[in-house]
């Protein structure tokens, strides 16, 4: 059995999470860790906030708070979020806030630098004298050296679109005071990549078995790999080491670096929260784990290369990803998400008028696997109301309720003489089912999502051409037994439930009388004949709750009214 490493990409404390990074990056990866765990496997799932960087700096400055302020109120807002939608990491922190982040990042820089794989180079910069910085580009506003535009960024020309490079541009100003920068030296450290690459990481991509989305889009990225900066001059971010920085001051780890070392340094502060503070070793260092990043397409090269690529050139024991199943773009009622062009589904707003759990599911229904897909309001109805309600939810009413009203809420007795009948009429003669844990387990979300509604479907089949409610009155014993072997179906509804939906599983255990958890460890994996009962007859039911309101028409037309008046505004 292997140990099951499983992160998703850090959330960047600068704005609101929204469904399509949900669906891209964080219910997968919570669907792939509650498979695992009930399969028994021991697995570990690792996020955190990403809280360096320009953009956060910007961000803070704009709404005059001090950065740690700043990052802890997207980092406390974005964790809100995660739990609404009932994601669970192992460990959560932040690359400004966990104790263990500077001095892991400080050693990546220290054996990487060590071992000949960073580059020193002169640059020059440009250099606001009156705020005594170096600007970075975003702090920069000048004259576009591409169209002329005089409000252009140091990094960008809104007018003309062209990337710009600060020292072309013919008239400049620090973005903080207003006063003209100027031009100083300064010394960077880059990552070698392409000697890394030649020393076998390249060797390494090549052989991995990738999605073949994920070895698209890594295309021939590897033969025009260039060294890549890995220091900026800034005052928030992890400094680099003293004893290493040549003399030079105020220079940080560059965000995209220290960034991914976070997936570590957060595994190293659970360890010690756990009181053994050397287990993270076992995690990162040891073959036996498996690890796997669940990102967006937009950071494919980066966890597919460049993280590699890092721990590559750390050496042994240090260990490499074994899967990056990376999703493409999520979007939204026919657009593409935007916070700032209120393009979005406040979800705050959207959990306290829809439930949560079928939201998820719809998610997880409609994930971006292998092309981009979109979260339409019409499309959550029809999950929720013909798929949730009128195939899994109404099964379970029915036949709890009328096990309520005539066999006293109880589990009616299977005759030996009716088992091996009714085994085979529902597993064998009533359509073909499947294992919604295993297509987890592979990474096939909506496969699985498909199979557990097939899995519904089947049952439905059953209880048509059985049809117990006719044989109430003529046939007692056969309608208790055909009802008591549907509950038996429903105790592996709520297990198939289980990573999807956990709450609404476990209401539905316990309307079925059950004590533990719906997501315990299975013993078998799948019902066969002779081997899946569980239920004692007599054993005395819960209350039947209907899991699944249906969505009236009216409320999806008010959301995505809601959603256009915000575009609007
Ligand atoms: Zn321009
Ligand atoms: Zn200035």
């Amino acid at each position: 059995m292997a140990r099951h490493l499983v992160t998703s990409a850090l959330p960047y404390a600068n704005g609101p999470i929204h469904f399509g990074h949900v669906t891209g990056a964080y219910l997968p990866a919570d669907l792939h860790v509650r498979a695992l765990r009930q399969r028994g496997e021991e697995v570990l799932y690792v996020c955190g906030a990403d809280e360096h960087g320009v953009a956060i700096t910007i961000g803070a400055e704009k709404d005059k708070v001090p950065y740690p302020e700043y990052v802890a109120r997207w980092r406390d807002e974005i964790k809100q979020t995660f739990d609404a939608f009932d994601i669970r990491f192992d460990a959560w922190s932040g690359t400004s806030i966990c104790p263990e982040h500077a001095a892991t990042s400080q050693e990546f820089f220290r054996v990487l630098d060590g071992k000949g794989y960073l580059q020193v180079k002169q640059t020059e910069q440009l250099y606001c004298e009156h705020d005594r910085m170096f600007l970075a580009d975003r702090y920069i506003v000048g004259t576009c050296h591409e169209c002329g535009h005089e409000e252009a960024r140091g990094d960008e020309c809104p007018k003309c679109g062209q990337w710009l490079d600060p020292l072309r541009m013919p008239k400049t100003a620090c973005k903080v005071c207003g006063n003209a920068p100027v031009r100083r030296s300064t010394t960077h450290w880059y990552l070698d990549l392409p000697k890394l690459r030649d020393e076998g990481l390249g060797r390494w991509f090549a052989d991995h078995a990738w999605k073949p989305n994920v070895r698209a889009f890594v295309g021939n990225m590897l033969e025009d790999l260039q060294p890549r900066p890995i220091t900026r001059d800034m005052g928030w971010g992890v400094p680099v080491p003293a004893d290493l920085a040549r003399g030079e001051s105020g220079k940080v780890l560059y965000v995209w670096f220290d960034a991914p070392i976070g997936y570590i340094s957060f595994t190293k502060e659970w360890a010690r929260s756990q009181g053994r503070p050397d287990e993270w070793r076992r995690w990162w260092q040891d073959a036996g784990t498996r690890l796997v990043h669940f990102i967006g397409k937009d950071n494919i090269p980066f966890h597919t290369v460049v993280f590699p690529a890092m721990l590559f050139g750390m050496g042994e024991p240090w260990i490499l990803p074994t899967d990056v199943p990376a999703n493409e773009f999520y979007n939204l009622q026919g657009g593409k998400f935007s916070t700032s062009k209120g393009w979005t589904v406040p979800v705050a707003e959207f959990m306290g008028k829809f439930d949560a759990q079928a939201t998820r599911f719809h998610l997880a229904a409609s994930m971006p696997e292998n092309s981009d897909s979109e979260w339409r309001f019409e499309d959550f109805q029809t999950t929720n109301n013909s798929l949730l309600a009128d195939v899994v939810g109404n099964l379970a009413q029915r036949v709890l309720r009328f096990l309520e009203k005539n066999f006293d809420g109880r589990v009616p007795e299977v005759p030996a003489h009716l088992v091996e009948e009714l085994d085979r009429a529902i597993l064998e003669e009533c359509g073909a089912f499947g294992d919604p844990i295993e297509e987890l387990l592979q990474t096939r979300f909506r496969r699985a999502a498909e199979v557990f509604i097939q899995n519904g479907r089947v049952a439905n089949v059953y209880i048509d051409r059985l049809a117990p409610w006719a044989l109430k009155k003529t046939d007692p014993v056969r309608c208790g037994a055909v009802l008591a072997t549907a509950c038996e179906w429903l105790v592996w509804m709520a297990r198939w439930m289980a990573p999807f939906m956990p709450k609404k599983a476990q209401a539905l255990w316990e309307q079925l009388g059950l004590a533990g958890r719906a997501d315990e460890v299975m013993a078998q994996a799948m019902p066969s004949m002779g081997a899946w009962r569980t239920l004692t007859a007599g054993a005395k039911l819960g209350t039947p709750i209907g899991l699944f309101p249906k969505i009236e028409d009216a409320a999806i037309a008010a959301e995505i009214e809601a959603l256009k008046s915000r575009a609007r505004t």
